[in-house]
């Protein structure tokens, strides 16, 4: 039997996948990934999420898939502002998990341009009061704007926390988000070497505020890529990759360090499930 994960990131329902999305599901299914959350990022893909969510779950072998609909930062200038009454919408109507995924985004220029820099701003402080009228926790994604993230976090008295997806801080910054209640989404950059900071940082903190992901169909871990590739991509097949890696860093037994990543992920999203029971909720 392979050890139960949740992969708590990813972009399954892109047309990367159209062709075997449920073969791979299977897979996955069979790899021990019992659950998995598409992420949002553009207002029109939104009732994507709920196609493929029905799909996915109407499949004997497939991991349990949940919702998380949100505006992506890095795509700031092609939302507009009626979208965030469309995310409110679908929040109300479908059952979501969190608001994801939303954030700051300065690793362009263009994107850190003032006017560019202040509507992501502006998306993300709404995102978040959406998030807490729906009582739900959030998937941050952030890039080189650790700082700004957290004073916005904070200015909104956001508590719920959420999951800082592929966190790309330092250890103090990996500290501040813990302090206010998130959990660090870590995906198979963490199986390269060069990644140092990372590996660092998952050192420091520790498997108490960790929870997996792939960020499918990109971070493909080290081990799936295929030799002379540019990119290979990457699915929730490979979800088991960064748990092995995980156990090598922490120097931990897989099947306990699953047990704790699955507790850590059912406990910030509200999940309430039993170490290896997801369910359809
Ligand atoms: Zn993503």
């Amino acid at each position: 039997m392979p050890v139960a994960l949740i992969d708590t990131h990813t972009h399954f329902d892109v047309e990367d996948f159209d062709q075997d999305r449920i073969e791979l599901a299977s897979l996955a299914s069979q790899q021990g990934v019992q659950a998995l959350i598409l992420i949002g990022y553009l207002a029109k893909y939104f009732d994507r999420l709920h196609v493929v969510q029905d799909q996915l779950n109407q499949q004997q072998n497939s991991p349990v898939t949940l919702l998380a609909p949100g505006l992506h930062p890095f795509y700031i200038q092609q939302h507009e502002d009626h979208h965030l009454l469309q995310l409110d919408d679908f929040l109300q109507s479908n059952q979501c998990v969190a608001v994801g995924e939303i954030g700051l985004d300065t690793f362009t220029a263009e994107m850190k341009q003032p006017e560019v820099y202040q509507r992501q701003k502006d998306f993300f402080s709404q995102q978040l009061e959406i998030a807490k009228q729906h009582d739900l926790p959030v998937l941050l994604h952030i890039r080189r704007a650790h700082a700004d993230s957290l004073a916005i976090l904070k200015q909104h008295q956001f508590k719920r926390g959420g999951i800082a997806h592929a966190f790309g801080g330092g250890i103090e910054e990996a500290k501040a988000f813990i302090k206010l209640g998130f959990k660090l989404g870590i995906n198979g950059l963490v199986t390269d070497p060069n990644a140092r900071r990372l590996r660092t940082v998952v050192q420091a903190v520790g498997v108490e505020h960790l929870v997996l992901e792939t960020d499918c169909p990109d971070m493909t871990p080290i081990c799936c890529r295929v030799a002379g590739e540019a990119h290979t991509r990457n699915t929730p097949v490979n979800l088991p990759a960064v748990l092995d890696e995980l156990s090598i860093l922490l120097n931990m037994d897989k099947q306990i360090l699953a047990e704790k990543l699955w507790q850590n992920t059912s406990q910030c999203l509200a999940l309430d499930w039993k170490y290896g029971h997801a369910r359809i909720c």
